[in-house]
């Protein structure tokens, strides 16, 4: 089961997914210093600036933090990390972080470029995290939630069995509860190096999100670029209420691999979040600089 994103190759490396706030060893900051190279570098602070991965405008990465992300010059969503996703979206010191200790076994002994043992130690040492999925309690404009957010930033937020169990543990404490649950949801589907156990996530989170269902919870899911794999086949494609940020990709397979299967030339904006509108999948494009808003007017519009 080796799912791949498209495009997922320029993903962690391209300047627009590399604004990790925080540390001088970010992406961020190594992007700066691709873009400013030679005997320049050392009068520019490194992550002072960022290119837009969209309009090649040069920001001041300060500024492009305020503005959540999002480019002054074209509007560009750029991806977020799971971190900065919850600063954005909760009431400030209202998070509460839960089961920050799962961490993945390589049960397979899987070695691909790199053994999965040690790209998972890498990963946590660049993150901070031990898996790919952040989820606590926290408050959205005076409104308790259950909040998990997918971390493109640790192993493109591919779904293993720690992600899985996060989501299903955040699921029914949301119906324990009686919180809103609201999941923000990217990367490229199901982590191959856990091979049927990542995919077998797939299973355990909608059966737990049918119990939620069941016991009247709300499930807001949004879709961030890019959503695809085994996360659009799962969980991100179950919310009561689909959301989904400007020109997100969203879809199960690549483009590419459709277009060659069908034979057929594909529509234009096809897997694009403003497409899946049109075509049902998706209830509504909400702006960064809303999401905030709209989650907590719809937990308010579901009564809950
Ligand atoms: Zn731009």
């Amino acid at each position: 089961m080796a799912e791949t994103t498209p495009g997922s190759a320029a993903s962690p490396a391209s300047p627009g997914s590399a604004i990790t706030p925080g540390s001088a060893a970010s992406p961020a900051a190594r992007s700066a210093r691709m873009f400013n190279p030679g005997e320049k570098r050392s009068e520019v602070p490194e992550g002072l600036w960022t290119r837009c991965a969209n309009c090649d405008a040069m920001l001041y990465t300060k500024a492009l933090r305020e503005a959540m992300f999002v480019c002054p010059q074209c509007d560009h969503h750029h991806r977020i990390g799971a971190d900065e996703r919850v600063r954005q979206l909760v009431d400030p010191g209202s998070f509460e972080p839960m089961w920050t200790d799962l961490q993945p076994i390589d049960s397979l002994k899987f070695v691909d470029r790199l053994p999965y043992g040690q790209r998972i130690e890498r990963e946590q040492k660049k993150t901070g995290h031990k898996d790919a999925l952040v989820a606590g309690k926290a408050f959205v404009k005076g409104r308790g939630v259950v909040l998990a957010v997918m971390n493109n930033e640790f192993m493109m937020a591919s779904m293993g069995s720690v992600v899985g169990e996060k989501i299903t543990r955040a699921i029914e404490l949301a119906t324990d509860e009686n919180r809103a649950l609201i999941l923000v949801c990217a990367g490229g589907g199901a982590r191959m190096q856990e091979s049927t156990l990542a995919v077998s996530q797939m299973i355990k989170t909608s059966a737990a999100l049918a119990r939620h269902d069941e016991a009247g919870g709300l499930y807001l899911a949004v879709l961030t670029d890019p959503t695809t794999g085994g996360t659009a086949a799962s969980f991100a494609m179950l919310g009561d209420l689909t959301l989904a940020e400007p020109k997100a990709l969203i879809g199960f397979t690549g483009a590419r691999v459709i277009a060659n299967t069908v034979r057929q030339e594909l529509p234009q904006g096809f897997q694009r979040a403003e497409f899946l509108v049109e075509k049902g999948f998706v209830d509504r494009v909400v702006h960064r600089h809303q999401l905030r808003n709209e989650i907590a007017r719809l937990i308010d519009y579901a009564g809950k």
